[in-house]
């Protein structure tokens, strides 16, 4: 999983919320609000820090036991969705491997798993989870400073092919080649941010943003704003990079790119995200910014796009009316 490097204007207005009052009850001081507090909280998961960003009456006390609540859904998606964990559910999925034995895992990993299908199917396999032992190489080359042995690598690209991934009804899977591995790391955040901000509607509170590490999604705008200032990178009219403020609430937003994560050999730097058609990691310079309705479709389709480039969105495009993308070439 990787940290993504755009993201969230911290320029937001406090001028709606001046007020509060304290109250004594039963001689306790409790915080009753007249009007919306603004409340930030962070919590570090799935290698990245989750912040949630929200306004509501609450007291100071009670928008902590929030965000707590959520934060425990974050950690138990991560136990589910993990790779790095040897016990997750996914990695006990991915053991199974090749069996013939369909695993039961949670609804969250079944739903997953369902989505990276389909962005498969959208994507012509641009998308694809099971890269798994592809990403392993290259982390591990990564640390090493030197490319993946390449006989390694072409026997872990047969493992790659979505299709491998079998969905049965009652919330069962099964991995039909063994070897084959799964790596939720271009979607799991983007899937967080979404059940965060589900996570707190279904507390009452709908103004917020949840943000996984760059992957965001937007709920009702701050008080009094047109929607929440949100940073895209562009070129500016030297050339540079530059960030463009975006205003937007109730969608998702995301940015992928290879700005941070990435191996340089011989003067060529290899991205995190890898082209599953090549088990290379990718060796533009593209920074792809991606709207939609869900974080998850948009960080899937960030990643998507990386591999695919402008020229692949182009033939795409027409299918996706509801996905906005920009891509920064630098
Ligand atoms: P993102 O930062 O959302 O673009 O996701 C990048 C991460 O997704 C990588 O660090 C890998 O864990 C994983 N990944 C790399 N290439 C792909 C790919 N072609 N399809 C799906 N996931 C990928
Ligand atoms: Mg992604």
């Amino acid at each position: 999983m990787d940290f993504k490097i755009y993201g969230i204007s911290m320029t937001c207005s406090f001028k709606n919320i001046l007020f509060s009052a304290v109250l004594l009850v039963g001689g306790t001081a409790v915080e009753a609000q007249q009007t919306e507090q603004r409340y930030s909280f962070s919590h570090p998961q799935m290698g990245t820090e989750f912040r949630l960003i929200f306004y509501c009456r609450f007291d100071s006390i009670t928008a902590r036991a929030a965000a707590n609540r959520v934060f425990a859904k974050v950690d138990a998606l991560n136990s589910a969705f993990s790779d790095y964990q040897p016990e997750s559910e996914l990695n006990r999925l991915c053991d199974q491997a090749g069996s013939g034995e369909k695993t039961t895992i949670s609804k969250p990993l079944w739903d997953i798993l369902l989505l990276s299908k389909q962005y498969s199917e959208r994507t012509n396999g641009a998308f694809d989870v099971t890269i798994g032992a592809v990403t392993r190489l290259w982390r591990r080359a990564r640390s090493m400073q030197e490319l993946p042995d390449s006989s390694r690598l072409a026997a872990a690209q047969q493992t790659v092919d979505y299709r491998h991934i079998l969905l049965y009804g009652k919330n069962q899977a099964q991995i039909d080649l063994k070897g084959t591995r799964l790596d939720l790391g271009g979607i799991a955040q983007g899937y967080a941010a979404d059940v965060c901000l589900e996570e707190l509607r279904n507390l009452g509170i709908r103004q917020a943003l949840a943000d996984a590490g760059g992957d965001i999604a937007l709920g009702d705008p701050p008080p009094g704003e047109k929607g929440w200032k949100i940073e895209r990178p562009t070129l500016d009219s030297t050339g540079q990079l530059a960030n463009e403020t975006l205003l937007l609430s109730n969608c998702g937003i995301t940015t992928s790119g290879a700005t941070f994560r990435f191996l340089e050999v011989n003067g060529v730097r290899y991205s995190h995200i890898i082209d599953p058609r090549t088990g290379m990691g990718l060796t533009h310079r593209n920074l792809v910014t991606v709207m939609s309705n869900k974080a998850v479709d948009a960080d899937a389709w960030a990643t998507a796009l990386s591999v695919l480039g402008p020229e692949g969105w182009e033939k795409l495009k027409e299918k996706h009316p509801g996905v906005k993308v920009w891509i920064t070439t630098y």
